[in-house]
């Protein structure tokens, strides 16, 4: 199978009917970049740039974390690079600062802990900006947004560091395209505020599913009631997408959801301006979608936006793809 998908990689990710889905890569190391390159993604659409922080013994300074964003920043250069800042807390530990609490998911995590350490935040966003001078695809996306003076406060200090960065470099550095992760409902509720700060939006599906169905992502006990076929998640992305489009901001999943040639399809159908996954998914949904026409993906969800039962609506969607081939 491995060498059958080989043949993708060098594909347009287009559908029969002609349709162009842009496919980008989830990176976090070198090799996620690599293989994301070879698979053809036209960009990357989520650095987890906690990752390396996850991997060191203390928390990396400004001109090492400078070094690890221009290596995957000129990887691709020519192609946007969306770097999410530190995203800790819950699901992501660093071993050399532990953070226990009793409702983890519910807790200090991702923008709320960077914006309690902007010392940490803004030598995370000046080692970026830095990084990025003489390339300019840079994007900066910021994770676990609740609320407006979230991302109020967040610009504040990114453009803080843009000035300084300027200043010491002496050069003239463009400011970057921002985002913010939509991951926790609340954030369907003030779209259009936010839009009015930031230049495009991703959904992270994975946390937005364990908000919205108050299931936890990483429990097996409830693994089963953990379902992005669940209508519930596939009502609120079709709605989301709307409104993007109203509102004028690109908006991209970067949640595994993306990753699943059925969910692919059917986000393709929504309107999704790009889906982002790990690499070793790119060319099973490039295959998927190049055998779909947009109609028929577009036939589908409207059939599957009218069901309720998750494992009725996944295995409907099972049998379209199936019968794709
Ligand atoms: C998500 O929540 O869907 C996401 C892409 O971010 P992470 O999996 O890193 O929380
Ligand atoms: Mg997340």
């Amino acid at each position: 199978a491995a060498q059958d998908l080989k043949a993708y990689e060098r594909r347009e990710t287009i559908t029969p009917d002609g349709h162009v889905m842009p496919l980008y890569v989830n990176t976090g190391l070198m090799i996620d970049v690599i293989r994301g390159a070879q698979r053809g993604a036209k960009g990357v659409g989520l650095y987890r740039s906690e990752i390396p922080f996850m991997l060191r013994e203390r928390f990396p300074g400004e001109e090492e974390q400078r070094l690890i964003y221009r290596q995957q920043l000129s990887h691709f250069a020519g192609k946007p690079v969306v770097m999410r800042t530190l995203d800790i807390g819950a699901d992501k530990d660093l071993p050399y600062f532990s953070i226990e609490e009793e409702n983890a998911a519910l807790g200090w995590r991702g923008i709320r802990f960077t914006l309690d350490h902007p010392e940490i935040f803004s030598a995370q966003m000046r080692a970026m900006l830095k990084a990025s001078i003489g390339l300019n695809n840079l994007h900066i996306l910021f994770p676990m947004i609740t609320s407006v003076s979230e991302v109020e406060e967040s610009l504040y200090l990114l453009d803080r560091s843009l000035h300084e960065v300027q200043e010491e470099e002496q050069v003239k550095i463009n400011k970057p395209k921002v985002g913010v992760m939509i991951e926790v409902p609340s954030v369907l509720s003030i779209i259009d505020e936010l839009s009015e700060l930031v230049d495009f939006f991703s959904v992270g599906s994975n946390d937005l599913t364990q908000y919205l169905l108050a299931v936890d992502r990483n429990n097996p006990r409830v693994a089963t009631l953990y379902n992005h076929y669940h209508p519930a998640v596939l009502r609120t992305l079709n709605q989301l997408v709307k409104r993007c489009r109203e509102l004028d901001r690109p908006v991209s999943i970067c949640g595994e959801m993306a990753g699943d040639p059925g969910t692919a399809a059917l986000m393709m159908a929504m309107g999704f301006n790009a889906l982002s996954m790990s690499s070793s998914n790119i060319l099973k949904v490039r295959k998927a979608l190049i055998q779909i026409p947009l109609t028929e993906a577009q036939e589908l969800l409207a059939e599957v936006l009218k069901m309720d039962n998750p494992a009725v609506i996944r295995s409907w969607v099972e049998m379209f793809m199936i019968n794709k081939g």
